[in-house]
């Protein structure tokens, strides 16, 4: 049983994930977490992956002792702060995976075979005049994976009915049957489409540099449904511009919600608005799973999914 009103809800919930919320328990609501927090006596926060919670937040609530949160990457949380106030936080691996790799998937056809771009000639009649160009196959292609953890192995796994080769980097070598490289660039220089599904953060923030880009080289593709932090945005953008990779497909960036202008007239970028878990099955399943975490806190028992 949770208390009511013992769980802050920062940041702003779809309405199916509110939903759910509504049904298990009642929550005060603060939608922008540089605003004051609300008098009360909390206990836990509810958020989500995409709410950067900002360490000023945490201070107006002494009692805080658990961050449930909505999602598998946790840059959005001040780790330091919560490590050294013994705050514990958890987030929803696994519910997500299948709804990322499908997303991962749609995109590198997307990109592949310049399905947006097909769509658009269909409907605006120049079918009529011309044929689309053709484009390019994925069997028998290198897809290369920037870190094989939940989301990186379900979606190699899925990848190989293609009928590809599959190809990863990370901080080591797995078991597993795919060739390991032991950086980016040593990846690029096999790959022909590079997926990222490595965590956002300091460690791997502008791992997917220049040299990189060049490694992969002309006719190269990369996906990023990681984080935007992951790329160095200005040297992909300048890439693209100047063909030195083939293309490249977009869920996440930078500035999110805010783009780069500088993609919007590249023909060779295929975009979407950070949708990678955005499902109604998976976004219930998340919000279930964040609750049951908050659920066990009130409970006295260990979270269920922690991060450590
Ligand atoms: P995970 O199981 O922790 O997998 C992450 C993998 O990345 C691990 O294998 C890890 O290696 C590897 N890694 C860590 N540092 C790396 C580095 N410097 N270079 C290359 N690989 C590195 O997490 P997950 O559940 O698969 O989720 C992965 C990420 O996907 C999340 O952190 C999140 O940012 C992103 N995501 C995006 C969306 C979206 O909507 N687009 C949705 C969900 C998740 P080890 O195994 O050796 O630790």
């Amino acid at each position: 049983m949770i208390p009511v009103n013992s769980v802050l809800q920062v940041g702003s919930f779809p309405e199916i994930m509110q939903a759910e919320i509504d049904q298990s328990l009642k929550t005060v609501r603060l939608t922008n977490p540089h605003e004051p927090v609300p008098a009360g006596s909390y206990e836990a926060i509810l958020t989500r992956s995409n709410t950067l919670i900002p360490e000023s937040l945490l201070r107006q609530i002494p009692n805080l002792k658990v961050i449930a949160c909505c999602g598998v990457g946790y840059d959005n949380l001040p780790l330091d702060y919560l490590k050294a106030n013994s705050i514990q936080a958890s987030t929803t691996p696994g519910v997500l995976n299948d709804a990322v790799c499908e997303l991962g998937i749609g995109l590198l056809f997307a990109l592949l075979r310049r399905l947006p771009a097909a769509d658009r000639f269909a409907r605006s009649g120049e079918w009529q005049e011309q044929a689309f160009p053709v484009t390019t196959t994925l069997a028998g292609k290198t897809v290369g994976i920037v870190g094989l953890g939940r989301i990186g192995l379900d979606l190699a796994r899925r990848l190989e009915a293609f009928g590809v080769t599959i190809a990863y980097t990370g901080p080591s070598a797995k078991k597993c049957a795919y060739t390991f490289y032991s950086s980016a660039v040593a990846l690029a220089e096999v790959a022909d489409v590079i997926i990222l599904t490595c965590p956002g953060g300091p460690e791997t923030e502008g791992m997917i540099d220049a040299a990189v880009l060049n490694a992969l080289g002309p006719n190269g593709y990369l996906i990023n449904i990681a984080r935007g932090s992951v790329i160095d945005e200005s040297a992909l953008i300048s890439a693209l511009q100047q063909n030195r990779i083939a293309g490249a497909a977009l869920d996440v960036f930078e500035s999110e919600p805010q783009l780069n202008s500088a993609f919007i007239p590249l023909h060779n970028v295929v975009l979407s608005p950070h949708i990678g878990s955005a499902t109604r099955e998976t976004r219930q399943a998340m919000t279930r799973l964040a609750i049951d975490n908050l659920e066990a806190f009130f409970n006295h028992r260990p979270l269920l999914t922690p991060i450590h």
